[in-house]
């Protein structure tokens, strides 16, 4: 078995199209060499050699240590230096290197196989010994934090110590003297720490270090980061192992990272940043602030460092040159790491940059417009959830502005909340509904769960590429970071700007659009949703298969949902409209009372309510389809609980409170959502359908002749498990229907159709399209009745089962197309034998779900319907699902 794959010197084992097998970074390393750009010669070690790892127990597969080995020589050959030699001294660096990018995650180990003898080595072989004992008192850093599991803050502090000692503020103004005194310090920790000295040993630094990778896809942060992103565990990492080239060799090194468009806005310009004298780690990790690459983005930032563009001249053409050759061969805005060794330029990594929803809708309009890509690929490049950024406030323009830092505008949109100091704080404060603002000097990997239960993220320090801005984009959560005006005080839970002192608790806002902090909380508005957001719309309109509507029953979800593009109403609950308070006590009459008579005094009551409902969404939806569902309420929803409710009613039923209590006390149920619902509730009580089929005609009638437009109303029965429960229904309905043509002289046409949410409905799907004129799957109840998952009461345990890998995503989000959609699958095959035309479409949750849309286009559906604020996920997803 092939294990290991090498690049280097214009050639490559591997090429991009193997992410699978060599993880993104490695897939894309053989893919520049391939194309000739600088990279250091290396090789990848493959996700599947992750996988036996762990399938053999934690042992590496037979034929590995071999083939790592013959890599080593490939790289000798290659740079005239060997691993371990210290008269050629190689040193290399080891990267992990998933499928999909997981910033932050994984970890990297720098300037392997140095120890106390090569160190010398080094020294005298740059001719700089601050260089050699920098370079080894890094790797010690890092191999005590990455592979033997230290604290890296425990070093922190001997390097903060030495440079109070020494009187200095950079790590860059310590010298060789002072570095080789936290080297040995730094070995010192190490050996009180573990019991055992530092690794002199490069293999077993090596080794050392491949392991750590390995098991660095089993950490907490990393599951987290999975599950979070719904990428399987199965996937492995793979480990980069490659010739170390030095950005920390004086001032004609350097090393940087860039975006070939702004990842924030989407602009065509190259976007980046880079430090002299500066190893990896240190531009991500906020340490110093960067530098600028562009004169262009030098100026823009006021800032009075130089830029790349002035400093090294030539550098920078080659930097440029290749970034557009990159973005060209890649066809997207690639995210770019590089090193200048004594002015020579290294490629480190390329990969598709990760970008905020506006900048990834600005750069596939663009780029179709540039002829990069096709409109169809401008459609498929937006990740449709990400849409929801863009549905997030902003700060309303009119609002006063009480600024009291400026930090950078990592990641859009506005966000108000409490200020917390810790993640667990954020996430304690989240658990008891709190809005929280996470406030940090930086983040760092272990902070993604506060980052998630947070509103916003706030740091003092990093830049653009540091991890909260990086991870915050990837949430599409706002950030502000690096506002250097701020102290933050962790331990006493303060934060000081601009001479204020604000507290745990205390209310901020932050503007991730502008890099504003604000006190207290601030009016927002909803953002505009024109330019490229409509386009990429309209293209993805064009290519759809599969209409969207909306779930909505109030007047404002109705528009809502319109304004976001929805070509009708697939669900409207009438059941939703009866918890208004002017209605609430006579909904209640209506179920409590124990006669017809009764009932049909508090329906009476209710008839004109639901009238003026209906017409009200006919008039906004203008001729579009309406599917109204009749009442579908489990019992216990409506009953009065409280005496004083209890009260209420029986007076307006002119009843004794005792009796009143008792007919409801005999209404409870033990099991309500398998219960006295759904279309049970008409079969028991044909008026109350009867009311509703009156309402919806007579309004259907009105609206009509006020627009001039035919409108053919919907209706829907819920929970429908036999064809005679409908056909029970649908003869109420039709007679309904007759009365009121009758009575107001018209011809009425409507649909009558059925909810698709129990399996033996779907399972009898054939019979039942006898009465049905369309199926809507209601896949809430079709997931809850098939798995026998109360929908209610899953969370509790669902949450265990992802974390146990038993489930890899909640079915309630994402259906279960297996078990639930075979089920979905017959229904539609079975329903339509029996009538060829049959409407069908699901209103479930799912709807509005990106992969549970392409399900729906697979299965042929005529249209999905999800919540307003999804409409437009549902159509760019149902686009891509067409394409
Ligand atoms: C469903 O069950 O999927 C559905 C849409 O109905 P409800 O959520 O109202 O039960
Ligand atoms: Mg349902």
């Amino acid at each position: 078995d092939k294990w290991v794959y090498t690049f280097g010197d214009g050639a490559a084992e591997g090429r991009a199209g193997d992410r699978n097998l060599l993880g993104g970074k490695g897939a894309n390393l053989a893919e520049m060499c391939s194309l000739g750009l600088p990279v250091p010669p290396g090789f990848t070690i493959t996700t599947e050699a992750c996988n036996r790892y762990y399938a053999n127990g934690k042992s590496y597969p037979e034929g590995l240590e071999r083939q790592v080995d013959t890599a080593l020589e490939h790289i000798a050959k290659l740079t005239g230096r060997r691993f371990g030699d210290p008269e050629k001294l190689l040193l290399v660096s080891v990267r992990s290197g998933a499928r999909a990018s997981m910033p932050g995650m994984m970890d990297t180990v720098l300037n392997l196989g140095l120890n106390d003898e090569t160190v010398l080595a080094l020294a005298k072989d740059a001719e700089d010994p601050r260089f050699a004992w920098d370079s080894y008192r890094r790797f010690i850093g890092m191999y005590a934090n990455v592979v033997l599991d230290l604290d890296h803050e425990e070093f922190d502090e001997i390097l903060g110590d030495e440079k109070a000692r020494a009187g200095v503020e950079l790590d860059t103004e310590l010298s060789a003297k002072d570095l080789e005194r936290v080297a040995s310090l730094y070995k010192k920790k190490v050996e009180e720490e573990t019991g055992e000295p530092f690794p002199q040993s490069p293999r077993d630094q090596l080794w050392g270090a491949i392991g750590a990778v390995f098991s660095s896809w089993m950490n907490h942060r990393a599951i987290t980061y999975r599950r979070l992103h719904d990428i399987p565990e199965s996937w492995g990492t793979a480990v980069n192992v490659q010739a170390m080239v030095f950005g920390n060799m004086g001032e004609t090194s350097a090393t940087g990272v860039a975006f070939t468009r702004n990842p924030s806005t989407g602009e065509k310009a190259l976007y980046g940043e880079f430090l002299v004298n500066a190893q990896g780690e240190d531009v991500v990790a906020g340490i110093r602030t960067p530098q600028n690459i562009t004169e262009v983005a030098r100026i823009a930032a006021g800032s009075d460092k130089p830029s790349l563009e002035k400093l090294m001249p030539e550098t920078y053409r080659s930097f440029i040159d290749i970034a557009n050759r990159l973005e060209k061969h890649y066809r997207d805005m690639q995210d770019l790491e590089f090193t200048v060794e004594r002015g020579k330029l290294w490629m480190l990594q390329t990969r598709s940059g990760k970008r905020t929803a506006r900048a990834a809708l600005r750069a596939a309009v663009e780029m179709a417009g540039e002829g990069l890509i096709t409109e169809d690929e401008a459609v498929a490049r937006i990740d449709p959830a990400s849409l929801d950024q863009l549905l997030h406030p902003t700060i309303d323009p009119k609002a006063e502005r009480n600024v009291v830092a400026t930090g950078l505008p990592a990641s859009p949109g506005a966000a108000t909340g409490e200020i917390v100091f810790s993640s667990d704080a954020a996430e304690d404060a989240r658990a008891q509904g709190k809005k929280v603002i996470l406030v940090r000097a930086e983040t760092s990997p272990e902070d993604i769960h506060g980052m998630h239960a947070s509103e916003g993220i706030l740091t003092t320090r990093g830049g653009m590429t540091s991890h909260a801005a990086v991870v915050a984009r990837g949430m599409g959560k706002p950030c502000v970071s690096g506002a250097g005006g701020l102290r933050v005080d962790a331990r006493a839970e303060t934060l000081t700007a601009a001479g204020q002192i604000f507290r745990k608790g205390d209310v901020i806002t932050i503007d991730g659009g502008s890099g504003q902090v604000l006190k207290g909380a601030v009016a927002m508005v909803q953002p505009e949703l024109s330019g490229d957001f409509a386009k990429i719309m309209e293209w993805a309109d064009s290519k759809r298969r599969m209409k969207v509507r909306s779930n909505a029953e109030t007047p404002a979800d109705a528009r809502a949902a319109r304004s976001f593009g929805a070509e009708g109403i697939g669900l409207c609950r009438t059941e939703h409209m009866f918890f208004d308070a002017t209605r609430i006590v006579a909904v209640r009459e209506m179920i409590l009372a124990d006669t017809e008579e009764g009932r049909r005094t508090a329906l009476a009551k209710l008839l004109p309510m639901q009238k003026s409902d209906f017409a009200e969404l006919f008039e906004i939806m203008a001729g579009l389809p309406v599917t109204i569902r009749l009442l579908d309420p489990p019992l216990h929803e409506f009953l009065p609980h409280s005496e004083e409710e209890i009260a209420e009613v029986a007076a307006a039923m002119n009843v004794e409170t005792d009796r009143l209590r008792e007919r409801a006390d005999a209404l409870h149920e033990f099991n309500p959502m398998l219960g006295h619902r759904g279309c049970r509730l008409a079969v028991s009580y044909p008026e109350i359908a009867e009311m509703q089929a009156r309402a919806i005609f007579e309004a259907a009638t009105e609206a009509a002749q006020a627009s001039g437009k035919p409108i053919v109303p919907e209706i829907m029965v819920p929970l429908v498990g036999l064809k005679s429960e409908l056909d029970f229904v649908k003869a109420r309905i039709d007679a309904v229907a007759r009365e009121v043509a009758a009575e107001t002289g018209t011809r009425l046409d409507y649909l009558v159709g059925t909810m698709i949410e129990l399996p033996r409905a779907a399972l009898q799907a054939g019979s039942i399209a006898h009465s049905a004129e369309f199926f809507s799957f209601g896949t809430n109840d079709l997931t809850q009745t098939t798995f026998g998952i109360s929908r209610d009461d899953a969370s509790s345990f669902l949450d265990v089962y992802r974390r146990k890998g038993i489930v890899e995503q909640d079915p309630f989000v994402s259906l279960d197309q297996e078990g639930v959609g075979e089920l979905v699958q017959i229904a539609a095959e079975r329903g339509r034998k029996t009538r060829k035309a049959i409407k069908l479409g699901i209103c479930g949750e799912h709807g509005g779900d990106p992969a549970s849309i392409h399900f729906c286009e697979e299965v042929g559906l005529d249209y999905v319907s999800c919540s307003p604020f999804r409409v437009p996920i549902a159509r760019l997803a149902a686009a891509q699902a067409a394409i």
